[in-house]
């Protein structure tokens, strides 16, 4: 049996992959991750993604700062996110977000960097792709006063925070996206929230090259151990693997609008 899964959170660009993104790829192929979104953390950086999804058919990208490089770069105002936003592959904006448990830039630089990508994703209404770390409060604040401004797609990648943010995330429609953290023992509110979320608003992820769900953990993800955290997910929602893969997969074609769904094209055929 034949499952399509997709990786929406990876970081290829990342040192740990420079030599074998080749291997690594086919590597997700054959687990059944058809599909990968390299993750922008710099928009200065730009040029990292855009040789990777030129040289990959299954790799798209976003553009955004990460919250721990706000205040390391430029800011990017909103009409350079715009701008950038508009190249073929890129297909998101972010991450970007709020990071309390490292701090390594100012609170009031993150939050300033992190409306700027709102502004992007309600102007393109591209997919936001938040972090948030340790900061439930601000940023259950943040997007509610920016939801109130206009509506913009967004989800919470790697979603490791409390029943209230998830709660208020879902309420303004966005969409949980759940990593290795998942398949951890210590995580259990986390499986009650993805448990409980509705079907049609959670993804899986990898954030590779960290957070490897068992039998890999301590070592380097890769966006093939994306099967692992989608059985976890299955397991807690009491489903199979293949209807995980197939909500999963509808939920991120929907809200990635941009992506075209080779499922569609491989059926056509
Ligand atoms: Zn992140
Ligand atoms: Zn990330």
């Amino acid at each position: 049996m034949t499952i399509f899964l997709v990786d929406s959170h990876c970081h290829l660009d990342f040192p740990d992959f420079e030599t074998e993104r080749p291997a690594l790829v086919e590597r997700a192929k054959a687990a059944g991750v058809g599909l990968m979104v390299t993750i922008s953390t710099y928009v200065t950086k730009v040029e990292r993604l855009t040789a990777i999804t030129d040289q990959f058919a299954e790799v798209y990208s976003s553009i955004g700062t990460h919250p721990h490089n706000a205040a390391a770069e430029p800011e990017a105002s909103v009409a350079e996110l715009v701008a950038l936003s508009r190249a073929e592959k890129c297909v998101a904006i972010g991450e970007a977000g709020l990071d309390y448990h490292y701090d390594k830039a100012p609170r009031d630089v993150q939050a300033r960097v992190f409306r700027n990508h709102i502004a992007a994703a309600r102007e393109t209404q591209l997919p936001l792709v938040i972090h948030a770390r340790d900061a439930d409060e601000d940023m259950r604040r943040i997007l509610e006063e920016e939801s109130g401004k206009g509506a913009f797609p967004f989800l919470l990648h790697c979603f490791s925070s409390g029943r209230d943010l998830a709660r208020t995330g879902l309420d303004l429609g966005g969409t949980l996206s759940f990593s290795g953290i998942l398949t951890f023992k210590t995580s259990q509110t986390i499986r009650d929230v993805a448990a409980a979320a509705p079907l049609d608003r959670i993804l899986v992820e990898t954030d590779a090259p960290y957070l490897a769900p068992p039998p890999h953990r301590g070592k380097r993800n890769e966006p093939a151990y994306v099967r692992q955290t989608a059985q976890v997910l299955a397991d807690v929602r009491g489903v199979d693997l293949t209807a995980i893969a197939e909500a999963t997969s509808d939920n991120f074609f929907r809200l990635f609008s941009k992506v075209p769904d080779p499922r569609r094209a491989a059926s056509a055929a």
